[in-house]
């Protein structure tokens, strides 16, 4: 396994393709350290005796020791670690931790290629091709990121219907030794700082969309691959500096006629396992987020309960209320996660048939639990931004620059009209409301706010697949039978 060091030196020899304010930047540059620092985390903790067990596994490939994030899912305690080590690792980076993209992408394209070429009755290897390529991922613990979300056009035609093909990724060549692929995907986390960029679906698909059921990995500097990013890094500071400073980027990845060589397409044609790729991404990575969205939602009730303390409110009644109601929260989705997990089978559900078994005999969480667990924590995020809004009071939003508590004309006197408990040391709750103005008022509070709510699939995403998938009908049958209806 590498070290951050090692992962960084790998980062600073990739071709320039990020361009980032009118200009193409290093994949080293300062404003990407910040996510660099958060990814870090996940090479910097394998050999951690407290971290070592959730981080590490081996492989199903060739036995090794691996980074858990390169793993894919074999039994229900593989989904529980992985639930468990997203959430251990997100409570030390306030947020997201990143690397669990590349997981889901490559659990979810494990199963798919697999059924593909079932399908294709042997004329393709997409699987095998897979596996080649999941056993360097492992290997070299490399960093993967999934481009899935389109850019869509029109929100109400299909990919087939827009009026121009590009709005959604789609080949459009088809050669001896490879495809030509062209289209933009957007919101890609992390792909600035990944080594890999794995490509699926965003949606099902018709059996005339042939051209957009496709799957494929390419080195993240690849030709005819270029990414145009942005930065959601906090203020930095000198003096009242921060434990961890947290940062993410996102990038819009354009595949601008990008050719992909054969062994590197795991799906291209067959629209119906297009759609599962769609289906199953999304469900991989909201079981992920019923390990990341607990944590967050434990650092927002730490900096409740610490905001309640500074402001000498801690023993008011409506504090308990608001806290409560953020445990509820975050247990309740991560017990649906963890449900998820102990259900988990090699089995999806397909649109049309229903919960059939699937892929090579990896485990898949229960896709129930996690869309009602991801439901649930996604529709509280703004909320529970609220509840740290109304116990903090104004002071984030207005808090001085850092400079104005060390000039000598105004530092004692806004220390003195900041004091509010005085039990707490002054120098701690000006870093508490700068963390807070950090979380509620900066531009990189706003977007993990807008990540929270829509990354993984917006609420009303879930709620379609509650729906949809849940039997609605076995409840109406329990209801007629008691109210004595007949029919
Ligand atoms: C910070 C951040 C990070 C992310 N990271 C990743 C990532 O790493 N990889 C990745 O692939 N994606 C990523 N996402 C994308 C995320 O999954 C999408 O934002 C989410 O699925 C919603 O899609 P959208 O943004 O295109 O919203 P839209 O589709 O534009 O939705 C806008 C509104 O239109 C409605 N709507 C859309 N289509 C229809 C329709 N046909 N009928 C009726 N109403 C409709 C929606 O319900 C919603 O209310 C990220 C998103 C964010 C914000």
């Amino acid at each position: 396994m590498r070290t951050k060091k090692q992962y960084i030196e790998g980062l600073r020899k990739k071709n320039h393709n990020i361009y980032f304010n009118g200009k193409t930047i290093d994949r080293d540059d300062e404003m990407m350290m910040p996510s660099i620092d958060v990814m870090g985390i996940t090479f910097d903790l394998v050999s951690d005796p407290k971290y070592k067990d959730l981080l590490t596994v081996k492989s199903h490939l060739t036995g090794e020791t691996i980074n858990r994030f390169n793993h894919i899912c074999h039994s229900t305690d593989d989904l529980h670690k992985k639930q468990d080590m997203t959430r251990a690792l997100c409570q030390l980076v306030w947020g997201c931790i990143q690397r669990c993209m590349g997981l889901d992408a490559s659990n979810t394209i494990y199963n798919v290629s697999y059924e593909a070429d079932k399908q294709n009755k042997g004329s393709t290897e997409y699987h095998k091709n897979f596996k080649k390529w999941l056993e360097r991922f492992q290997r070299e613990d490399l960093v993967g990121c999934c481009a899935q979300t389109d850019v869509k056009g029109d929100r109400m035609k299909r990919p087939s219907q827009q009026i121009d093909p590009d709005l959604y990724v789609h080949v459009v060549e088809r050669k001896s030794d490879g495809i030509v692929v062209r289209g933009c995907k957007v919101h890609n986390s992390l792909a600035s700082i990944a080594d890999e960029i794995l490509v699926v679906p965003t949606r099902s698909l018709l059996p005339e969309e042939k051209d957009w059921a496709v799957a494929f990995a390419v080195p993240a500097d690849w030709e005819g691959v270029k990414q145009v990013v942005t930065f959601h890094n906090i203020r930095e500071r000198d003096v009242f500096k921060k434990g961890f400073a947290q940062g993410s980027s996102d990038s819009y990845t354009i595949f601008d006629n990008c050719f992909i060589p054969w062994e590197r397409v795991f799906l291209c044609g067959e629209t119906s396992h297009g759609g599962v790729a769609a289906l199953l991404f999304a469900l991989f990575h909201r079981h992920s987020y019923s390990g990341c969205k607990p944590a967050l939602g434990e650092l927002l009730l730490g900096t409740v309960a610490l905001a309640a303390e500074y402001n000498g409110i801690a023993k008011a009644s409506h504090v308990r209320d608001r806290l409560a109601e953020i445990i509820r929260t975050a247990e309740l989705g991560y017990a649906a996660g963890y449900t998820g997990s102990a259900l988990g089978k090699p089995e999806v559900y397909m649109p049309g048939t229903g919960l059939v078994t699937y892929g090579p005999g990896s485990y898949i969480p229960n896709s129930i639990y996690c869309n009602v667990g991801r439901c649930l924590t996604g529709e509280a995020v703004y909320r529970e931004y609220e509840i740290l809004c109304e116990i903090s009071g104004g002071i984030p939003a207005t808090f001085p620059h850092e400079a104005d508590f060390t000039n000598p004309v105004t530092a004692d006197l806004l220390k003195k009209y900041t004091m509010r408990n005085p039990s707490i040391n002054i120098n701690d709750a000006i870093k508490l409301w700068m963390h807070i103005g950090d979380v509620l008022c900066s531009s990189t509070g706003g977007i993990t706010m807008m990540a929270n709510y829509h990354g993984g699939g917006s609420p009303i995403m879930e709620s379609i697949a509650i729906t949809s998938q849940y039997d609605i009908d076995a409840r109406k049958n329990m209801v007629k039978k008691i109210a004595g209806i007949e029919g």
